[in-house]
């Protein structure tokens, strides 16, 4: 298998954790406002001061679905260069490409669920084709969180309003108004912090248990200082969602999968002093 694809047995799922790249976030944006004698001895960072972020998108097939977790940035459109403006992204290899690899057909794909509308996440929802923008994956139901589908308050230049508006006039978008389940072992648990619809994925299968975190975390010093929240972020949601989430990781041995964390962003929680540290598997 690629090296940026890994693969990982959750009972009878297989699941696929996908890179798409690594994104710069510029230090000085991560850890906006934290003591830098806690930060700068964990983090590798370049002359710009820009540290590696993961993207990571997962694919789950269960017995009757073909399930994409985020899609990641998409086609070049002057909407993510916009992006790739204030976080460069150094591609690996797309999404799409990946999937062909895996031999999935992206008119296999059944539900698309997006964590949460922040770019990064949905670029790759739809995809253009004889001067037609649609959706990429056709066959699908897409899902979001309710309180995330916020088209007056996007620019219209926005990422958001190139890729959701088409969606919901060709009948693809799904907006929950609360944590539900998706199909069966798929659950989208509303997570909010990041956004006010953050959504995580819990992924079950025979008793095994999987997280996909979206932001919910954006790099591993966050699991041990749980109160950093990056600036603008709503930090008393977001604290509350973190321990929602540790109390069900750790009652179910819960594997966890994160979008930012350098690649594949897979590992468990362990016990550390008061609270929990991260361990990569
Ligand atoms: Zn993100």
């Amino acid at each position: 298998m690629a090296d940026h694809i890994r693969q990982l047995q959750i009972g009878a799922f297989d699941v696929h954790v996908i890179s798409e790249g690594v994104i710069k976030v510029h230090t000085s944006q991560a850890f906006e406002g934290k003591d830098e004698a806690l930060w700068r001895p964990h983090v590798e960072m370049d002359a710009d001061g820009r540290m590696n972020y993961g993207l990571n998108i997962v694919h789950v097939k269960t017995e009757h679905a073909s399930v994409l977790i985020d899609t990641g940035i998409g086609d070049r459109h002057p909407t993510r260069d916009r992006t790739e403006e204030r976080f460069p992204f150094i591609e690996t290899m797309s999404l799409l490409h990946s999937l062909e690899g895996l031999e999935i057909s992206r008119l296999d794909i059944t539900h698309v669920l997006t964590t949460h509308a922040h770019g990064d996440h949905f670029m790759g929802h739809t995809i253009l084709r004889s001067g037609e923008r649609g959706a990429t994956y056709p066959n699908a139901e897409y899902f979001m969180m309710e309180a995330d589908f916020t088209p007056k308050k996007q620019a219209k230049d926005s990422p958001f309003m190139l890729h959701f508006p088409v969606l919901q006039e060709s009948g693809h978008l799904q907006l929950l108004p609360e944590t539900m389940k998706i199909t069966n072992g798929i659950r989208m648990i509303h997570s909010p912090g990041e956004s006010p619809g953050h959504a995580i994925v819990e992924i079950e299968s025979e008793g095994n248990t999987a997280y996909f975190l979206g932001d919910l975390f954006h790099e591993p010093l966050e699991i041990r200082h749980v109160d950093w929240v990056w600036q603008g972020r709503d930090q008393e949601k977001m604290i509350q969602s973190r321990a929602e989430l540790v109390g069900m990781a750790k009652e179910k041995d819960a594997t966890l999968i994160t979008a930012h964390f350098p690649f594949p962003g897979a590992g468990k929680l362990r016990e550390e002093g008061d609270g929990v540290s991260w361990e990569a598997v």
